[in-house]
């Protein structure tokens, strides 16, 4: 049952001029137990750190004018090769975030899920040198049509969408089994099945809400469990 567990915990390493803003998310909740667990490992690298200068610069103008600040390529560059000098994971991808990235999906979750590290580079400013995207990272990604102040956010949405999936992640295996966009092995990985969970209800069975009864569906109460499964079924997106 054991081996069943991934051996060693996944990586994910993001570089950020942020790094206490994973503090919190590193903490609480089933990510805080997926550390505990051995199933992952998360660190926050100061990109600062790996600047050219004592102030700790790594942002520069944008060359052709305009405005705001461009992140630069060298000590993004350090950071990845410090990062990589301590793990000798095999399967690592680097990833940049971006909203012109391709759009994340429980599909590319799935398709990461199965590998040793994640390396991933967190926006600022105006955006970063398009050379990271060019020749260094692995993957440019998106997390949405919208723009965000940087790719802190992103990180953790692919740390959460991700651990999820890694088996002991979560309570009950059978939770993933019948979740929304899950493919149950029935088409390739790589696809995305728009397919979403029938609705939850708990108790109380009444409640009044703005001056009206709510119920929950009489066929959950039933019982019958053949019932409840059509039920279910139909409202299967
Ligand atoms: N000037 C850029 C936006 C920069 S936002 C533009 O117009 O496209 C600053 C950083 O936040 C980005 O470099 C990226 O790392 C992150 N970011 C913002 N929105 C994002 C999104 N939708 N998906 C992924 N990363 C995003």
């Amino acid at each position: 049952m054991f081996l069943l567990y991934s051996i060693q915990p996944m990586r994910f390493d993001i570089i950020t001029i942020f790094p206490t803003l994973f503090e919190s998310f590193k903490n609480e909740a089933l990510i805080a137990r997926a550390q505990k667990k051995k199933l992952i490992s998360i660190e926050a690298h100061n990109l600062r750190k790996f600047s050219n200068d004592k102030r700790g610069t790594i942002d520069g103008r944008p060359y052709g004018g305009g405005a705001g600040m461009v992140m630069m390529v060298e000590p993004i560059m350090k950071a990845i090769s410090k990062i990589n000098k301590r793990s000798k994971n095999k399967k690592t991808k680097v990833i940049v975030f971006s909203p012109k990235g391709k759009l994340f999906n429980q599909a590319t979750a799935r398709r990461w899920a199965n590998l040793d590290q994640i390396i991933m580079i967190a926006g600022r400013y105006e955006g970063i040198d398009e050379r990271v995207a060019q020749y260094i990272a692995d993957e440019e990604i998106s997390i949405g049509e919208y723009v965000l102040f940087g790719g802190e956010v992103p990180a953790m949405i692919v740390m959460e969408a991700v651990t999820r999936l890694i088996p002991g992640a979560i309570g009950k295996q059978e939770s993933l089994k019948e979740e929304s966009f899950n493919n149950a092995g029935k088409i390739g990985k790589e696809q995305l099945v728009k397919f979403l969970e029938y609705p939850h209800y708990t108790r109380p069975e009444i409640l009044k809400i703005n001056g009206r009864k709510r119920m929950v569906p009489k066929v959950l109460l039933s019982g019958n469990h053949k019932a409840v499964e059509k039920w279910r079924e139909k409202r299967m997106k």
